[in-house]
């Protein structure tokens, strides 16, 4: 692979540009054609059809988020969840056993406890800071452990290098959700991971405007996936994939900035009366923050937090806040502002949501890259609209 040693801002913009250029266009141009004439391809694998994940836009991208992990290859996917479900599908049959980390999307915390088991796959869940106890839930067939970067939505680390220690002693394959660190902060393949994953429709494309996923990781792997993902069909629509190609292009100078402005408004709420708890592994209290540190370039721009007060603390706050749209989702230009209880984690049991941690008042907030002193002028008019109501924090909407 090219361009290994440069810096990400010039692979966000040069790596996996087709060479020479189509025509000159200094923008890869859409090619939105079902089909393409046949060139003698002899395996169905190579057959080049939109679906099988092969045209000029798919392999482009792949190329160019791979150089940005430092990856050997990786596969664009139609959403987030096509690559998380596409994955366990390719590395779990009938009877093998999965490790995850107890603290998952909703979505992937769905798949995981019920649809895994319609397939025969059976799972446990571990805490990713518990190490010592990872070894008692292996079973002789677990094949795979699967954590992610930054935990949604109470933004643990787990303890990555850990992971991969134990993944590579007991031959699992190891794969982390990448989602929240994006690879400008976090690189997974250089730490020895086997698979990362990421929801690109949030900080990859940035713009909130299409549903997208990546897989990245090792060539064998890699083409694994992409075989699963041929026949399970969520491949990555060519417009979907041109839009993509121009969001990752500002990727870096986006999380830079909000990694900037969310430590900063991370440390402003932190030291705020209306605030009860702020989890930003940024913040020197974090429980991981000292690994976060060592590992991640930025701590990012995700951030959790729970005001003095129930729900409606902390529904008038985000309605008093006028920056943050109330909307579910993160990572692109705009900021959001969301209860996971009610919207991404609402698939998950009450008990379950209880046992980790996840409040009803917990609210959720993707840093945009708004100005920072306007997003705090504006937090601090917020929180001065904030109605305190005396009834007790549940963990059910
Ligand atoms: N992983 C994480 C960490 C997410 O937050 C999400 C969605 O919010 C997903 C995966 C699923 O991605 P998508 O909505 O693109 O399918």
């Amino acid at each position: 692979m090219q361009g290994k040693k440069e810096s990400i801002e010039t692979k966000t913009v040069h790596a996996g540009e087709p060479n020479p250029r189509i025509n000159g266009a200094v923008v890869m141009p859409i090619f939105q054609s079902a089909m393409f004439e046949s060139a003698g391809e002899r395996r169905y694998d190579d057959i080049r059809y939109i679906r099988l994940n092969n045209t000029p836009n798919h392999i482009a991208l792949a190329e160019k988020l791979a150089q940005l992990e430092n990856a050997e290859s990786a596969l664009v996917t139609s959403s987030g969840m096509a690559a998380i479900s596409t994955t366990l599908l390719t590395l779990l049959s009938n009877g093998d056993h999965l490790l995850a980390q107890n603290c998952l999307y909703g979505g992937t915390h769905y798949f995981v406890t019920k649809d895994l088991e319609k397939f025969g796959i059976s799972y446990d869940f571990i805490d990713g800071n518990d190490p010592e106890s990872w070894e008692r839930k292996l079973k002789p067939r677990t094949r795979a452990v699967y954590v992610e970067t930054i935990s949604n939505p109470l933004m643990s680390v787990p303890d990555l290098e850990a992971i991969v220690e134990f993944a590579k002693s007991h031959k699992l394959v190891s794969v982390v959700d990448n989602t929240f660190a994006s690879p400008v902060n976090f690189r997974p393949p250089e730490f020895g991971f086997d698979l990362s994953l990421h929801s690109a429709t949030k900080y990859l494309n940035g713009h909130s405007d299409i549903v997208a996923g990546a897989v990245i990781g090792s060539r064998v792997l890699v083409e694994r996936v992409t075989h699963r993902l041929n026949h399970l069909g969520g491949s990555l629509d060519p417009h979907a994939a041109f839009l993509l190609h121009r969001g990752v292009k500002t990727l870096s100078i986006r999380v830079k900035h909000q990694n900037a402005s969310a430590l900063r408004i991370a440390q402003f709420l932190e030291s705020h009366p209306a605030v009860a708890k702020v989890n930003y592994p940024g913040l020197e209290n974090h429980p991981q923050h000292k690994t976060a540190q060592r590992l991640f370039d930025g701590y990012g721009g995700m951030m959790s937090f729970e005001l003095h007060g129930g729900v409606d603390a902390a529904e008038s706050f985000m309605h008093a806040a006028t920056l943050p749209i109330i909307a579910p989702s993160l990572g692109g230009v705009e900021s959001l502002v969301t209860r996971p209880a009610a919207t991404s984690h609402s698939g998950m049991s009450v008990t379950d949501r209880q046992e980790l941690g996840i409040t009803d008042r917990l609210i959720r907030f993707s840093v945009g890259i708004e100005g920072t002193d306007d997003l705090l002028a504006d937090f601090e008019h917020a929180l001065g609209e904030v109605r305190v109501s005396p009834q007790p924090i549940r963990t059910s909407s």
